[in-house]
């Protein structure tokens, strides 16, 4: 599937086409209370300062004691990538000055990572899939907030963040286009979800990417990336990765050479711009902590673990194939959030899961996108959906009326049956009021009935009109039937 993927993704310049390499470094904030170190809550939204002891704010002399929580976070996450877990890790001081770290350093994971090697599968918007290797993924502390546009004279300095928890996860340089890279993300976000381990909310800066770019001649060595910095959302990552790549086919084409270089994408504009070079890339002087011991994990707590792992997306979308004989497109739709998946199980039961899945990803689920929301705040319940298809499945209403009936069902409390009720939607099964319909149709239309007789398949003009006399209550069925006995066809 990658070949062919490959093929598609590549970008035609002046001298001829060119492949996009992408690896990403994706920055997720532990879904704690507490940091990393400190003990100190976590919170958006405190005021500044507000979430800072002692030993976030460097004070000297505070020794730092990891979360256990935390710990056991990382190793969901890692078993949730199918990823090694090692059993000890070190933690470095990666040394560097900036107002918003004022112990001078961050403590960070750098030779001995908490998670080694995994692998995730990634689908894309058309439902073919391909694989992303995962390097490792490390725990580390976040640094505060300098915040240098409130007072043209003055940097402020928010410690909050300081020594919040984040897993650093790298992947390999496996994605091909701008578009597989943010769908990377988002399988990444839905396996965090999944586990509980980060919110993935990136709009709350609780999940950020640092996305490395860079493009060769198809088959050739790889290029020289640039590493983007702190990209925040899925539409940045896509239009930071598509500048950034034309970017490097021009100089590339002009006879240039790429400068390793780290970048940083400007949301105004949409491009990006150095932010500094290789050359004076630091010298982080990474060192093991000394206040921390190195991290030894039992195999035994590592298998406590894994027996509470929730069942992941992909192993809940073959379980809705096989169970509910839902196409692959349904069923990778509806894990992407496990509420989802929840959702039509709910409305599922004793019903037709076709229906309950064609009815919850194109009605619900694309009503709810319209306005901005997802299933967890849908007006109508799994249980008010699931007693509509039920009568649909009994012949009550069409699945055209049905249209109707869910806008009532999205506007009120009732439920499916009281609104047939109150608005008069039953399907006429009566023959005898169909019978008369079409009888009255035939009438109106001599020259139509004697062409019909001569060729069946205009019959079909007499089925549309009858059911717009019927206000579309008629059974379709009972119509049809009707019809071709009265045209003896
Ligand atoms: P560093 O530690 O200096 O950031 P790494 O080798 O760990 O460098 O790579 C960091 C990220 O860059 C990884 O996500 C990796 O997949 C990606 N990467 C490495 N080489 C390339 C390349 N030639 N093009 C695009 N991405 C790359
Ligand atoms: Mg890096």
């Amino acid at each position: 599937m990658n070949t062919t993927a490959e093929k598609s993704n590549l970008i035609t310049g002046n001298t001829g086409e060119w492949e996009v390499v992408i690896g990403l470094e994706v920055h997720a904030q532990v879904a704690s209370n507490a940091k990393l170190f400190s003990g100190a809550p976590v919170g958006f939204g405190a005021g500044p300062n507000e979430n800072v002891s002692f030993i976030d704010a460097g004070m000297p002399g505070m020794l730092p004691v990891i979360n256990k929580f935390c710990v056991e976070q990382a190793v969901r996450t890692g078993l949730g990538l199918n990823a090694q877990i090692h059993t000890r890790s070190t933690f470095d001081r990666k040394n560097y000055f900036y107002p918003d770290l004022p112990q001078g350093y961050q403590i960070s994971q750098f030779k001995n990572p908490i998670v080694g090697e995994g692998e995730i599968e990634v689908e894309r918007e058309d439902g073919s899939s391909f694989k992303v290797g995962i390097e490792r993924l490390h725990l580390e502390q976040d640094a505060g907030k300098s915040i240098h546009d409130m007072d043209p004279n003055a940097t402020y300095v928010d410690l909050n963040r300081s020594g919040v928890a984040l897993m650093e996860i790298v992947s390999r340089p496996d994605m091909r286009s701008a578009l597989d890279a943010a769908a990377f993300v988002k399988k990444l976000r839905t396996i965090v979800r999944y586990l509980g381990t980060c919110d993935g909310d990136m709009e709350k800066g609780n999940m950020r990417a640092d996305v490395n770019v860079s493009v060769r001649k198809p088959g050739g060595p790889l290029g020289t990336r640039c590493e983007i910095k702190n990209v925040n959302s899925m539409s940045y990552i896509v239009k930071a990765i598509e500048y950034e790549a034309r970017r490097q086919i021009e100089i590339l084409e002009d006879g240039g050479q790429i400068d390793q270089e780290t970048r940083l994408f400007n949301v105004a504009s949409g491009e990006t711009r150095t932010m500094r070079s290789k050359e004076d890339a630091h010298d982080y002087r990474y060192f093991p902590d000394p206040d921390l011991l190195p991290l030894e994990l039992e195999q035994a707590w590592i298998e406590e673990i894994r027996k509470t792992l929730p069942e992941l997306p992909d192993a809940k979308k073959a379980r809705l194939m096989a169970d509910y004989g839902l196409s692959a497109y349904d069923a990778g739709v509806l894990v992407t959030k496990g509420a989802r998946a929840d959702y039509f199980e709910a409305a599922a039961k004793g019903r037709d899961a076709k229906l309950i899945a064609n009815w919850t990803i194109n009605d619900l689920l694309g009503r709810l996108a319209k306005e901005g929301h997802d299933i967890d705040d849908s007006p109508i319940s799994a249980e008010r959906l699931a007693g509509m298809v039920a009568l649909i499945e009994d012949g009550t209403i069409s699945s055209k009326i049905a249209k109707e009936v869910f806008e009532h069902l999205w506007a009120s409390e009732n439920t499916a049956a009281e609104i047939v009720e109150k608005h008069g939607l039953k399907q006429v099964t009566d023959t005898g009021a169909i019978e008369k319909a079409v009888d009255e149709v035939m009438a109106a239309n001599p020259d139509k009935v004697e062409q019909a007789k001569a060729k069946p398949q205009l019959a079909g003009w007499f089925v549309g009109q009858v059911m717009k006399a019927t206000g579309g209550k008629a059974n379709p069925k009972a119509v049809n039937d009707i019809i071709q006995k009265k045209l003896g066809v």
